[in-house]
């Protein structure tokens, strides 16, 4: 399951307005710039900022 790639370039982190990366598994979005995580739920992205959970170190 991808994320379509026109909602991918409509969505932009809520913090701070950047651009977001899918996850490799396609179940979240990543902001490197925040380090958090937002979820993809049933391919709808939560973009909540209490609702993201912060990136781990790799
Ligand atoms: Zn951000």
């Amino acid at each position: 399951m991808a994320i379509h790639p026109d909602l991918l370039e409509l969505v932009r982190c809520p913090k701070c307005r950047g651009k977001l990366e899918v996850t490799a598994a396609g179940d979240g979005l990543d902001c490197h710039a925040c380090r958090l995580r937002y979820a993809i739920l049933d391919e709808i992205p939560q973009l909540l900022i209490e609702e993201a959970k912060p990136l781990t170190a790799p």
